[in-house]
């Protein structure tokens, strides 16, 4: 738990958000500000700061995260989706928390080409 992390506070229900599911090591939430018809962030409740930040002894947080991804996707009724790890600011990251976005619900292909 770092102090002054948002998503340390959302992973502990300090700051409260739209939840779809959560365990003892991850959550996902409905992001504030969405990209996408349907977007999502899934967060390990441990503060790692990205991606870039990623030990060995992380591979199976991610792989839980991405997991629980594909299930708030099933129940969310998306048929195709994309899943993005922004990773630090010149990949466009702005929360220094690990995150993966969750981003679906385009209709006739105009989905955010990338
Ligand atoms: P990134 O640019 O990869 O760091 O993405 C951070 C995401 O967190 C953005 O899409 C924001 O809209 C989202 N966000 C920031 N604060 C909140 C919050 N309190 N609840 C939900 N999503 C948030
Ligand atoms: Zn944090």
């Amino acid at each position: 738990m770092i102090m002054d992390c948002i998503f340390c506070k959302i992973g502990k229900g300090e700051i409260s958000s739209d939840v779809v599911y959560e365990d003892t090591g991850v959550k996902v939430f409905k992001d504030t500000h969405p990209k996408a018809p349907v977007h999502f962030l899934v967060i390990p409740k441990e503060h790692i700061q990205s991606i870039a930040y990623l030990k060995e002894n992380h591979s199976d947080i991610i792989s839980k995260m991405i997991y629980r991804a594909k299930e708030a996707a099933e129940k969310l009724g998306l048929n195709g989706y994309k899943l993005v790890f922004n990773v630090g600011r010149d990949g466009g990251q702005v929360v220094d928390h690990l995150h993966l976005h969750l981003l679906g619900g385009w209709v006739g292909g105009e989905y955010l080409n990338i």
